[in-house]
C-alpha cells in the first residue's frame, strides 16, 4: 500500500473528494490515505499559508498531495494556499490534459474534430511571485521573473513527457516578440532542450495567434508549454474546448513532491447541495495512480468513467437537458456500477501495475539552481525610476545636473515609452519616469557609483526604484524603451 496525503479542500471539495475515494475504494486501488489540515477554515484558524504544521510535515514525507478546491479568503492579504502549495514544493510543471470526452458535447465533438491536447504550464515563476508594489499613487509594479534553471525544469519534464507519450508535436507558446528579455528566455531553453529529442516536432506559436489556432484548428496541436500565466490562460481555453472546467484535471510535478487537483475551484455557488461533477477530480486522481504505476485501477476507473459519460449520464452542469440530471452521489454509483466495461471510443488499454513508491528526500539544504555563464558581466548603467509630474524636458535637465563624468542620460521613459530625447506630445504621462543612465564609453560600472548617482539624485527626486544594467561580453541584458 502507498501511502499519500489528502486535502478535502473547501466548497464542492469534500463532496467531490469524498466521491473520488468512493470510487477508488470501490475500484480496491492500494492506497492509504493521510488526512491533512489545508484551506480556508486553517486561515480562519489562524494560520497565514492556509496550513497547519502537521499539515506541511505529512506532506513532505509522503511526496503526493491529492487536494481539493481551496478557497483563499479575501482582503485578508493572505496568499492563496494553492499558489502557495505549488510554488513551496517547487512543483514546477503543471500538467493539464484536454480530451474530447464522448457524451459531452462541444462544437468540436459534434463537428467530429478529435482533441487531445496536453498543456505544461511552468508554475512557479512569472507574475505568480506576486512581488507587487504601488511605486506612487498612480503606479503598481509587478515584477515578472523567468528563470532560465526554472525554465529548464519545465521545459525538460515537457519533452520527456511528450515522447513518452509518443506526440508527434510540441509546441512553445510565448510572446517573446514583446518581453524579448523574459519570454525570449523561456523560447531560448525551448530550442536548447529540444537539440535533445530530434524525433520530436518542436515548433512555436505567438500566444494570441496560439488563441485563434487553438479555437480553430485545435486538432493540430499535441503538447504545448508555456511559461505561468500564458499557461494559465491557455489551459482554461483549452478546458472550454472540451467541455469546461468540470471535465479539467491537473498535476502539479515536482522532483520531490507532486500535487493532483483539478483546475476548478470551490463553485461555492453549488457547495454542499451534492450536485457538483467530480469528473475533473475524478481525471486528477486517474492521472495520480498513473503517476504512482498503478496503470490498472486507473484504466479501469477511466474506462468507467468514459462509459458512464457517453451513456449519457450526467450532473447538471452539462450533458442533454433532455436527460434529467443525477447528483454527485448518483454519478459517482453509475461509474462504479460500470467498472469492468469499455467505452465505444478511446478504450484505455489496461497495462500490469508498476508500482511505484514515491521516493521520500531529506533534504538538509535547499537546493540551488544555477546555471553557469561563460562572458564575463560587467554594470553598464542603471535605470532609475523616479516620480515626478514634471514634463519630461524638466525632468532632463534635473537628471543631466547629476550625472557626474561617469554617467550619460541616455533615454527617458514614460510606462516603457521614450519621452526624452525624442518622443511625442501626443504621449500620455503618468507622474513616474525611468531615467536610464550609461556609463561614458561602456566602462565597467562599481554599485558605488551607483549609489553616488542615486545620492545625488534624490536630492531632486523621490526615486522608486533602481535596476542595473547589466551586460555578458558584447550582449546587452536590458531592453530598449519603446521608440529608443
Ligand atoms: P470556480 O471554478 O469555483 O467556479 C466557476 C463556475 O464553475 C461556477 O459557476 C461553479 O459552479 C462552476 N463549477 C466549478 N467546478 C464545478 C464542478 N466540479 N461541477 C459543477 N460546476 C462547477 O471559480 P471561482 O468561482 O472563480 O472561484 C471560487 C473559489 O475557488 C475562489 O476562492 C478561488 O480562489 C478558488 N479557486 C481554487 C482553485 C484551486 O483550489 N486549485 C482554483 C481556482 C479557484
Amino acid at each position: 500500500m502507498t501511502r499519500i496525503a489528502v486535502a478535502k479542500g473547501d466548497g464542492i471539495g469534500p463532496e467531490i473528494m469524498d466521491a473520488v475515494l468512493s470510487v477508488f475504494s470501490a475500484a480496491k486501488v492500494p492506497l492509504e490515505y493521510d488526512f491533512v489540515d489545508m484551506g480556508k477554515w486553517v486561515f480562519d484558524k489562524g494560520y497565514s499559508n492556509g496550513m497547519t504544521p502537521e499539515a506541511q510535515q505529512t506532506i513532505e514525507s509522503l511526496g503526493i498531495l491529492f487536494k481539493g478546491p481551496m478557497e483563499t479568503p479575501k482582503g485578508k492579504g493572505v496568499k492563496s494556499v494553492n499558489v502557495t502549495a505549488r510554488k513551496t514544493w517547487n512543483t514546477y510543471a503543471n500538467k493539464r490534459t484536454f480530451q474530447t470526452l464522448h457524451g459531452v458535447d462541444t462544437v468540436f465533438s459534434k463537428a467530429g474534430i478529435p482533441i487531445d491536447i496536453t498543456i505544461v504550464r511552468e508554475n512557479i515563476e512569472d507574475t505568480y511571485g506576486g512581488i507587487e508594489h504601488m511605486l506612487t499613487h498612480d503606479v503598481a509594479l509587478s515584477r515578472r521573473f523567468i528563470t532560465r534553471p526554472g525554465s529548464m525544469q519545465v521545459i525538460k519534464y515537457a519533452f520527456e513527457m511528450a515522447k513518452k507519450k509518443g506526440a508527434r508535436r510540441i509546441t512553445c507558446g510565448h510572446k517573446a516578440n514583446i518581453m524579448k528579455i523574459t519570454d525570449g528566455l523561456f523560447l531560448e531553453v525551448f530550442y536548447e532542450v529540444a537539440k535533445d529529442y530530434p524525433e520530436l516536432k518542436a515548433d512555436d506559436v505567438i500566444v494570441d495567434d496560439l488563441c485563434m489556432k487553438l479555437v480553430s484548428k485545435p486538432d493540430l496541436f499535441d503538447v504545448v508549454v508555456l511559461t505561468n500565466l500564458q499557461g494559465d490562460i491557455v489551459s482554461d481555453l483549452c478546458a472550454g474546448l472540451v467541455g469546461g472546467l468540470g471535465f479539467a484535471p491537473s498535476a502539479n510535478i515536482g522532483d520531490h513532491i507532486s500535487i493532483f487537483e483539478a483546475v476548478h475551484g470551490t463553485a461555492p455557488d453549488i457547495a454542499g447541495k451534492n450536485i457538483a461533477n467530480p469528473t475533473a477530480l475524478l481525471l486528477s486522481g486517474i492521472g495520480m495512480l498513473r503517476h504512482l504505476g498503478l496503470m490498472e485501477s486507473a484504466a479501469m476507473i477511466e474506462n468507467a468513467l468514459l462509459f458512464t459519460l457517453e451513456s449519457g449520464i450526467h450532473t447538471g452542469d452539462f450533458g442533454d437537458k433532455a436527460v434529467p440530471s443525477v447528483n454527485t452521489t448518483q454519478f459517482t454509483e453509475a461509474i462504479i456500477a460500470n467498472f469492468g466495461k469499455l467505452p465505444a471510443h478511446n478504450p484505455k488499454p489496461l497495462l500490469a501495475d508498476q508500482p511505484v513508491t514515491p521516493t521520500v528526500f531529506k533534504l538538509e539544504k535547499n537546493p540551488m539552481l544555477e546555471t553557469i555563464e561563460s562572458n564575463t558581466e560587467k554594470i553598464v548603467g542603471v535605470d532609475m525610476f523616479i516620480e515626478s509630474n514634471e514634463q519630461p524636458q524638466l525632468v532632463a535637465e534635473k537628471c543631466l545636473k547629476h550625472t557626474l563624468d561617469l554617467f550619460k542620460l541616455v533615454t527617458i521613459s514614460n510606462r516603457g515609452t521614450q519621452v526624452w530625447p525624442k518622443g511625442s506630445v501626443f504621449t500620455n504621462l503618468v507622474n513616474q519616469y525611468r531615467c536610464r543612465f550609461e556609463s561614458v564609453e561602456e566602462l565597467a560600472l562599481t554599485q558605488v557609483d551607483i549609489l553616488e548617482l542615486y545620492k545625488r539624485l534624490s536630492a531632486d527626486f523621490k526615486i522608486c526604484s533602481t535596476e542595473l544594467l547589466n551586460a555578458w561580453g558584447d550582449k546587452k541584458a536590458y531592453s530598449l524603451a519603446q521608440g529608443q
